[in-house]
């Protein structure tokens, strides 16, 4: 029995659009995430306070109740405003946590979207995304786009997100997630279905996943899995107590690579974000390597 939780709002409107997410909205259909990640910002004392529907931590999912009628009439106000825009589908929570293979929420959800014709950018590690394809395709053709964006061809982008390649590291680091290749294999299936498809490899791990190999076997993965685009971002640690990302990633390194704490603390000092000469490297590299491969390293 999933537990059900009671919220006021799906769509959240953001102030400004960025052009790594197109996230004009942001939805997600269900409070806490499956993947159970350990590096995940949205666990935790970072959002506990201010979102507490969304900060069901240790891949415990809970159903939205009513989510379908609440989005319906926010959609219907939107458009009545001629608010049009991209809704970024599982911004903070995996959209297709295994409990979607019966509870077909988003699949409802979806069919809203498509019923008022807004454009959406899904963000997923699942194959249940698949499962959705003739949803997404009518999506994709009959989308009205926000009119800056008029001359895109797609209403529809669908995104891959990734820590690492590495099988082991990554069964460690998300134990609900399915693993790197089955992702790169449906975003392929994806992508031969005739969608605009990418990769978020975000977060980039410090001293596991950031060499210039590692960069370049994402890049070179993405392109040969039929990505069109592979946005990075280095990795970051939040909050001191037992559930924050930072406190489980520490405990991470001191289970198996006890000898990289020192670097970390070195590159973190007291701050949640890797030093700023590190974000630099770190993108300096990631665009020359997707450079080479003629690949963007961001939707637009
Ligand atoms: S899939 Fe994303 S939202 Fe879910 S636990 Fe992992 S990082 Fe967090």
């Amino acid at each position: 029995m999933v537990r059900e939780i009671k919220v006021k709002s799906l769509l959240n409107k953001h102030k400004k659009r960025d052009s790594c997410f197109l996230d004009d909205y942001t939805l997600n259909p269900y409070a806490g995430c499956s993947m159970g990640c350990i590096y995940c910002y949205t666990r935790g004392s970072k959002y506990g306070a201010r979102q507490t529907p969304e900060n069901v931590t240790n891949m415990d999912v809970a159903l939205k109740a009513d989510a379908a009628s609440i989005l319906k009439r926010q959609l219907k106000n939107r458009l009545r405003r001629g608010e049009r825009g991209f809704i970024v589908l599982g911004s903070a929570a995996e959209a297709y946590p295994n409990v979607e293979n019966d509870l077909k929420v988003t699949r409802e959800i979806l069919g809203l979207i498509k019923r008022f014709k807004f454009p959406v950018h899904v963000c997923t590690r699942s194959k249940l995304v698949l499962r959705d394809l003739d949803l997404l395709r009518a999506v994709n053709e009959t989308a009205v786009l926000p009119d800056d964006l008029d001359y895109l061809e797609h209403g529809v982008f669908i995104s891959f997100s990734f820590s690492t390649l590495d099988e082991g590291l990554a069964r460690l680091l998300e134990p609900g997630a399915p693993s790197p290749q089955e992702r790169l294999e449906t975003m392929k299936k994806c992508s031969v279905a005739g969608f605009k498809v990418g990769v978020i490899n975000m977060p980039v791990l410090p001293f596991l996943s950031d060499s210039d190999e590692s960069l370049e076997a994402m890049v070179k993965s993405a392109k040969e899995h039929g990505a069109s685009y592979v946005m990075f971002a280095a990795l970051t640690l939040f909050g001191n107590g037992p559930e924050d990302c930072r406190t489980l990633y520490y405990k991470f390194l001191e289970d198996n690579y006890p000898e990289l704490i020192p670097e970390y603390q070195k590159l973190f000092r007291n701050s949640s974000y890797p030093s700023n000469t590190y974000q630099k490297d770190l993108s300096r590299r990631a665009k020359k390597v997707s450079d080479k491969y003629n690949i963007k390293t961001r939707i637009l």
